[in-house]
Order: C-alpha cells, then sequence, then structure tokens
C-alpha cells in the first residue's frame, strides 16, 4: 500500500490510498519545534500506529514551499523554518526505512483534485489553495507545470506591489494581503478579533469590509493576470477559504472585471472538491506510473 502524507504547517494529515480513494484519512498535530527529525520521528509513530499488520511500500509527502527540481531539497518553507537546503526525501526514507517519494503540497493539490475532484477531466488548470498563505498548482497539457528549477506555480508570490514582507524573503506579495496570515494581520491591526471563519462572516461589517475589500481585489486581479498568461479551463479555489460560502460568488465578479473581453465569457471559477484528502491522493499517486497521464 502507499501512504500519502500532507506536511502541511500546524498539522499534517496522512492515510492510506488505494484505487484513488482514500483510506482511514488521519490528522494530527505538528511537533512544536517543527525540526526534521522531530516530524520524521512524529510520522514514524504515526506510520506504525496506522499500518501494523500492513505493508508500506512506499510513502508520496506533500511538502509546503519550494523545492529543488529533483524533489530531494526543501530550498524554502515558510513553514518550516531552518529547513532551507535540507535534504529531506534522503532524510526520511533513511529514517523511516520506506522508499519516499515528495512534491510541492499544492502540486499534490492539484493532481488529486484533477485525478478524482473538481478538476477530474481537464487538462489544462490551475489550483489556489487559499489557507495560511496561498499555494497553487498549475497543470497544462496533462502534466503539472515544475518550471526550470522546479519553482514554477506559486501564485501565493504573485507580486502586486506594496513592501510588505513575505515568508519567502521577497516583497509586496499577494499573500502577503490574501493569505490567511496576512488578513488576520491586519484585523489585529484594527483591534479585531483575528480569526479568518469569523472575519469571513462579517465582512460586511464597516471596520472588517475593508480588509476583504483589499484582499478579494488583490486575489481578483491576480486570477485574471493568471487567467491571462496560462488560458486554463478552469481555475479551482481550495483551502479553507475557496469553499466558505459566498467566497467565489464575492471573488468572481472582480476577475470578470480585470479580465480581456475575449476571456471573460469563458471563465469557470470552481470549489475545491476532495479537501485535505486532495493533497494526500497527488501525494500517494507519486508512485503511480506516470501519474500526471492518469488524470481523469
Ligand atoms: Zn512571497
Amino acid at each position: 500500500m502507499i501512504l500519502g502524507v500532507d506536511l502541511g504547517g500546524h498539522s499534517f494529515a496522512l492515510g492510506f490510498v488505494r484505487d484513488g480513494s482514500v483510506l482511514s484519512l488521519r490528522e494530527y498535530e505538528t511537533p512544536r519545534s517543527r525540526t526534521a527529525e522531530a516530524v520524521s520521528a512524529a510520522l514514524r509513530e504515526r506510520i506504525d500506529e496506522m499500518a501494523s499488520g500492513i505493508r508500506v511500500d512506499g510513502i508520496g509527502i506533500g511538502v509546503p514551499g519550494m523545492l529543488d527540481l529533483e524533489r530531494e531539497k526543501v530550498l524554502r518553507s515558510p513553514n518550516f523554518p531552518g529547513w532551507e537546503g535540507l535534504p529531506l526525501r534522503y532524510l526520511l526514507e533513511k529514517s523511516l526505512g520506506i522508499p519516499v517519494r515528495m512534491e510541492n503540497d499544492a502540486n499534490c493539490t492539484a493532481i488529486g483534485e484533477g485525478l478524482l475532484g473538481a478538476a477530474c477531466g481537464l487538462k489544462h488548470y490551475i489550483v489556489l489553495t487559499l489557507g495560511t498563505g496561498i499555494g497553487g498548482g498549475i497543470v497544462i497539457g496533462g502534466r503539472l507545470l515544475r518550471g526550470g528549477h522546479g519553482m514554477a506555480g506559486e501564485p501565493g508570490h504573485l507580486v502586486i506591489g506594496g513592501t510588505n514582507p513575505c515568508g519567502c524573503g521577497g516583497l509586496g506579495h499577494l499573500e502577503t494581503v490574501a493569505g490567511a496570515d496576512g488578513i488576520e494581520r491586519r484585523a489585529k491591526e484594527a483591534g479585531i478579533k483575528p480569526d479568518l471563519k469569523s472575519l469571513w462572516e462579517q465582512r460586511e461589517d464597516p471596520r472588517v469590509e475593508p480588509i476583504w475589500r483589499d484582499a478579494l481585489e488583490a486575489l481578483g486581479a491576480s486570477v485574471a493576470s493568471l487567467v491571462h498568461i496560462l488560458d486554463p479551463e478552469a481555475v479551482v479555489l481550495g483551502g479553507g477559504l475557496g469553499p466558505a460560502a459566498g467566497f467565489v460568488e464575492a471573488l468572481e465578479p472582480i476577475v470578470k472585471r480585470h479580465l480581456g473581453d475575449p476571456y471573460r465569457s469563458l471563465l469557470d471559477l470552481r470549489i475545491a472538491r476532495l479537501g485535505k484528502a486532495a493533497a494526500v491522493i497527488g501525494a500517494a499517486s507519486l508512485f503511480l506510473p506516470d501519474s500526471e497521464e492518469r488524470l481523469c
């Protein structure tokens, strides 16, 4: 059996994947220190619990952050400070004693949604994961876009201007305004309880409205730019925020306002279907022969 793992940040999720379904998806808190040793030990413990009597043939891991082209090292992970340059795949394989393959977590989500979820049947699509930060996976011609160095498909780091420092080390990136951390930071500065869910529910409150106006405007303009560059069949919105009631309805008119005429009537914004299971399915599929060719 193949085990899929979504490393996340505050928590990690894992589950066995068989015939495209996740069996017993579980979620656990990430060790506070977030060191590679502690995370590896926590994985070992949970895998032993789950896998008693089951032969684990491989572990696919979705890692939040930028990876090298060979999928051996973490180049930068805002959720796991200190992992820069870490040969994570090798370290985990050595510590777990099971073959390990890794991929960016949002790329895993994109593969999962393409195999079984909202992007089923599509060859050209973008998945945005709207969470603590903003992740993304881009599939073009049925294949994941990895770029020249392995770091393509980072919509959270689209430059929208300004000088907000981003967790990646750059300035003025989309996720500083439209990621949950950025939104909650602004709420805190305005003396409002920084809780994303309640902030969305109170989005018409005059103190909260400007925060969402800026976030949605930045996100809508960025989605329009991505559509102009990539001409996808659909843009899938996932993470905690994408499926929130009323979110797509609020975003769509802003995206359309920014789109050129020929693109506007073709816009297809969709809500992700698989939730946390998408990344686990996508991670496990790294062990399928030519998984990207199997996008349904
Ligand atoms: Zn950034």
